[in-house]
């Protein structure tokens, strides 16, 4: 069996990524998704073990110390990481494996496997990204103003990316993105099954 795809999916807060990427795995038993660990504090109608683990500062410590983590970023005040071994075990066992982490946490993974496949899921305009922020309601002002600040910031890394996903209908962002793993497991880059 063959190796599965890396695949990272960055986006800024309020595009709605948690939605695209719940629906991209539901149901397709072949793709892994990555639970990061987190010292963010749970937000309500999230589960701890499925939305992320969280951890305290001392305990992600920890992992970073005995090398638990792939990488690892600092996100508007808080830490999330992403645990090392799940990813490699089921990349191993031929999944696809989903990562959903921040841009710098990106470039990171990036270093470390050259072939993964990085997509930017985009906001259909800077007015909509707000306005879905503040209907998410789980944040304060100053969170969310930190977190368009953020969200212009990020934006700017869209060209680092393999691919850019606009999130304006949730089916059909979804439907895109399952086109670019086709795609890139028909790639000859990935090499040739029927002949090698
Ligand atoms: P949130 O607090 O909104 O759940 O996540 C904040 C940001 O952290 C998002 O951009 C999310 O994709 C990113 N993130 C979540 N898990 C990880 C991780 O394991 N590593 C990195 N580098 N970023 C992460």
């Amino acid at each position: 069996m063959g190796k599965g795809l890396l695949i990272i999916v960055s986006a800024p807060a309020g595009c709605g990524k948690d939605t695209v990427i719940e629906k991209l795995i539901s149901g397709c038993s072949d793709i892994y998704y990555s639970v990061s660990a987190t010292t963010r504090p749970m937000r309500k109608g999230e589960l701890d073990g499925k939305s992320y683990y969280f951890i305290s500062h001392g305990r992600f410590k920890e992992m970073i110390d005995s090398n638990d983590l792939l990488e690892y970023a600092e996100y508007v005040g808080n830490y999330y990481g992403t645990p090392k071994s799940p990813v490699l075990e089921n990349m191993s066992a031929g999944k696809d494996v989903v990562l959903k982490i921040e841009v710098e946490g990106a470039k990171n993974v990036k270093n470390l496997f050259s072939d993964c496949v990085l997509i930017f899921l985009l906001p259909p305009s800077f007015q909509e990204l707000e306005r879905r922020l503040r209907l998410r309601g789980t944040e304060d002002e100053f969170a969310i103003a930190s977190r368009i600040l953020k969200a212009r910031e990020e934006i700017k890394e869209v060209y680092g990316y393999d691919y850019a996903v606009v999130n304006d209908d949730l089916e059909t962002a979804v439907d895109e993105i399952k086109s670019i793993i086709k795609a890139e497991k028909l790639s000859v880059k990935r090499g040739v099954k029927s002949i090698e």
